[in-house]
């Protein structure tokens, strides 16, 4: 389970004073998949560090697994796997499996033990085959099955996933989120991401963030619902607040996909076809500018 209470993040630079996370809170259950949504800057990325005790809240407090993130840092970073991107991972040199035995170590296993285990989550991630071969020669693919080898090392019950897709190819996206759903099945997972195909495969809850705060959760079907229905339409001209609902231009006329409550908006349009909303349709609704 992960829980936060009215968690906050303010950083402070010089004399500005940036509010990263405000009084966030939100619930993710147990065995279950949670994400957080939202635009470059809305402060996933910190309300992961919270929750993985990088960072600590300037005030609230979330609770991880049971414990909290402010009194019992050891118990929550035990409880934890942690995938983030950045360059600094892993040592370039040493191959995937003496990289991951290093790692291992770290745990106080011995050094059979810890040799065992990265075979095990080598297995798990399927890089098995590639034991042997330097990290600097990986593609960002297996990188980052690499990465969440390491976080599975000590058999997490929950795993927290920065942007676990972001600059993978399509298809090596498509395999990690199955590797995700895979393993995720008895763990608590919240991951962050900006495509909705991850959040469509992965995620049961979808918290959305803008500017530090939470502006909408819950699951698929409750924000699908929230919106009602999208109207693809044709027009001469829109109103420059409705250009998010833009899916394309022509020199003589424009498509909308605009929700059924925007309509009202526009002046002069033609109906092209109705649908139900996905979740792209969602997140430009409540949060594209
Ligand atoms: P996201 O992951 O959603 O893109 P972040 O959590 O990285 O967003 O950032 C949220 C806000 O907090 C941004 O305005 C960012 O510039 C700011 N921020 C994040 N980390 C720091 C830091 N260490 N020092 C100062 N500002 C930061
Ligand atoms: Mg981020």
């Amino acid at each position: 389970m992960i829980k936060t209470i009215d968690i906050s993040k303010t950083f402070k630079i010089k004399y500005k004073v940036i509010k990263a996370v405000d009084d966030v809170s939100f619930e993710i259950e147990r065995n279950t998949a949670g994400a957080l949504v939202g635009p470059n800057g809305a402060g996933k990325t910190t309300v992961i560090k919270m929750l993985s005790t990088l960072i600590i809240p300037s005030s609230g407090d979330a609770i991880v697994n049971g414990y909290s993130i402010t009194r019992e840092e050891k118990k929550v970073r035990e409880s934890i796997g942690l995938v983030t991107v950045s360059e600094r991972l892993f040592y370039y040199r040493l191959t995937a499996l003496e990289n991951l035995v290093f790692f291992a170590s770290l745990q106080n296993l011995s050094l059979s033990d810890a040799r065992r285990r990265a075979r095990e989550v080598l297995e798990i991630v399927g890089l098995s085959e590639w034991e042997n071969i330097p990290y600097m020669k990986f593609s960002t693919g297996m990188q980052r099955k690499l990465a969440l080898a390491r976080a599975l090392i000590t058999d997490p019950p929950v795993l927290l996933l920065d942007e676990p897709t972001l600059g993978l190819d399509p298809l090596s996206a498509r395999m990690f989120r199955d590797l995700v759903r895979r393993i995720g099945r008895d763990k608590t997972i919240l991951l962050t991401s900006h495509y909705m195909k991850d959040i469509e495969e992965l995620a049961e809850k979808i918290i959305l963030l803008k500017k530090g705060k939470v502006i909408a959760e819950g699951n698929k079907e409750n924000l699908k619902n929230y919106l009602g229905k999208v109207i693809e339409v044709e027009v001469n001209e829109y109103p420059l607040a409705l250009g998010k609902y833009v899916v394309e231009t022509s020199t003589n006329y424009y498509i909308l996909r605009i929700p059924e409550k925007e309509l009202d908006g526009l002046k002069d349009y033609r109906v092209i076809k109705e649908e139900e909303p996905s979740l792209e349709d969602v997140y430009i609704f409540l949060i594209g500018d």
